[in-house]
Formats: structure tokens, C-alpha cells, sequence
């Protein structure tokens, strides 16, 4: 019983992964979940167990604001290294203190160094894992300063990856605030595995690309996943479309508007190309 193993994912949507590696720690931990909070974002933490099992409360405390728990092995070894037997304890004890934390185990794993062979997917998929989440955006946070951090998540960042940061080093939680801000001008939204996982579930979010169409005010109300691409950019950038439905109603059209005037564009309400390009969203027609 293999597991999948996913670098990125194949959304629609403009939603990037954010993972963080090798916590809890008592310092940085609570420093990132404030960041996070701030920005109402979710992200999908990777724990080995052996900190898991010292820092329960922690990790119930990451839980509760609503993030997502894996696994990073046992005691955060090369499990390739270790041979079938040695790799199977170490993700089984991941598991059970998992379980113990959280009052549940975890189908995401993130394999210590990122090293896996068939022999580790095998035994993972013993132990209840379902993918293996490795990554494609490592800006080496644990070796570079909060700049370098930015700039290297900015280059690479864009629907479907994953990002690979660790809450152990203190540039890393120096340098989140402004990368989820510039992330989320950007008209991308961060979120979890699972959150990035959900929307391939959504049907209307799939599909061959179709033309654009111009998202306006009108009876009855255009509605579709391009306008719910547009209203959750709007909300990332800091203005309110009301609910994310993927209706365009009265709000959503206001929100445009004022979008349109802080950037010089005359306030029609209405959803142009030129709108897209300034909102960073490429929609499709309905
Ligand atoms: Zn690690």
C-alpha cells in the first residue's frame, strides 16, 4: 500500500500552500500563530513526534487556531537510512503521538530531509499516511535573512505550489508578515494542504480553460468560480466583497470600486482584463 507523493498541486484556484517544518517551538511557535491569525491563514504544520509527545500543549494550541498537523518522523531521522523495520517504528510512533496530541493521526507526512524510497512510502502507507507532501518553494529560511526569505518565495510562488518554511529559526517568523502580505497582494491566497487538496473536489474549478468573461453588476447575478476567484482576491488585498459566494452582487461590485479608484482606474464596478491584471487573477468564463 504506497502512498502519493505531491510537490505541488494542480488547483485552479489561486491558492499556495504554506508548510512549516520541525516545530513546536515555544518561541517562535506562538510568534507564528499570531502572524497567521493576523492574516486569517491556515497552514499545514509538520511535527517529528518526539517534540509532539514534550510539546502536546503546543501542538493543541496550533490545532485549535485551525491549522493542520503531519507528521515529520519520530525523532526526525533519515528514515531511508533506517530499513523497513526502523522506518515503520519511527512513522508508527509519529502516528501514536500524534493520536495522543491531537485525538487523531495524520494521512500527511513530510519525510525528514525529504528523503523517501519505495521501501518508506511502503511503510508509511502502514502506518495510515496518504501522501508524502514534499514541496517546490524552498527559500532556505533556516539559512538566509528575512529579505532573501521574500524575495526567494516571490520568485517562485503561484497557485498550487508548496511552501517550505520552518518555525524554528527566527528569520523565518521575521520575515512572515511581509511575505503573506506580498503573497496575498498578489491576489494569491495561503492556505493548507487539505484547503488546496478541497478545491480539486470543486468540479467548477476544474476543467479546459475558456475565454475570458467581463464580471458586472446585472439581473439575474453573473455568478460562477471566476467571480469567486475575483472576490477572494479582493478580500486578500484587503477589501471586503462580501460573502464568497461566487455571486457578483451589490458588495462585490462596490469592492471592485473602490479597488478601481486606489489605482486610478474609473470605478465601472465591473471586472476587465485590466482589472484581472491589477488583481493578479487570471479567470475563465463560467
Ligand atoms: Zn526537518
Amino acid at each position: 500500500m504506497d502512498i502519493k507523493v505531491v510537490r505541488k498541486i494542480d488547483v485552479v484556484a489561486p491558492l499556495t500552500a504554506l508548510t512549516f517544518d520541525d516545530g513546536p517551538h515555544p518561541v517562535f511557535t506562538p510568534r507564528a500563530l499570531e502572524i497567521l491569525a493576523k492574516h486569517g491563514v491556515n497552514a499545514t504544520f509538520f511535527f517529528p513526534g518526539s517534540r509532539v509527545e514534550r510539546l502536546g500543549e503546543l501542538v493543541k494550541q496550533v490545532q485549535d487556531a485551525g491549522h493542520e498537523i503531519g507528521a515529520h518522523g519520530y525523532s526526525h531521522k533519515n528514515l531511508v537510512s533506517l530499513g523497513y523495520g526502523g522506518a515503520y517504528e519511527e512513522l508508527s510512533k509519529a502516528q501514536e503521538a500524534l493520536k495522543l496530541a491531537t485525538g487523531r493521526t495524520s494521512p500527511y507526512l513530510r519525510p525528514p530531509y525529504g528523503a523517501y524510497n519505495q521501501m518508506v512510502l511502503k511503510a508509511a502507507g502502514e502506518c495510515g499516511f496518504q501522501y508524502s507532501v514534499m514541496w517546490n518553494v524552498d527559500p532556505r529560511d533556516y539559512a538566509s535573512a528575512p529579505g532573501a526569505i521574500l524575495q526567494s518565495v516571490l520568485k517562485d510562488v503561484a497557485p498550487g505550489n508548496i511552501i517550505l518554511f520552518h518555525e524554528v529559526t527566527p528569520s523565518t517568523t521575521a520575515a512572515l508578515d511581509l511575505v503573506i502580505k506580498s503573497i496575498t497582494d498578489r491576489g494569491l491566497r495561503l492556505g493548507t494542504i487539505t484547503e488546496l487538496f478541497d478545491s480539486l473536489g470543486k468540479p467548477e474549478l476544474a476543467g479546459e480553460p475558456t475565454p475570458f468573461r467581463e464580471l458586472r453588476l446585472r439581473t439575474p447575478l453573473m455568478r460562477g468560480p471566476d467571480v469567486e476567484t475575483v472576490q477572494m482576491a479582493l478580500n486578500g488585498r484587503g477589501y471586503d466583497p462580501g460573502k464568497l459566494d461566487g455571486m457578483y452582487g451589490q458588495q462585490t461590485s462596490m469592492a471592485v470600486k473602490h479597488f478601481q479608484l486606489d489605482f486610478d482606474l474609473e470605478p465601472t464596478g465591473s471586472v476587465t482584463r485590466e482589472v484581472c491584471g491589477r488583481l493578479g487573477v487570471a479567470i475563465r468564463k463560467a
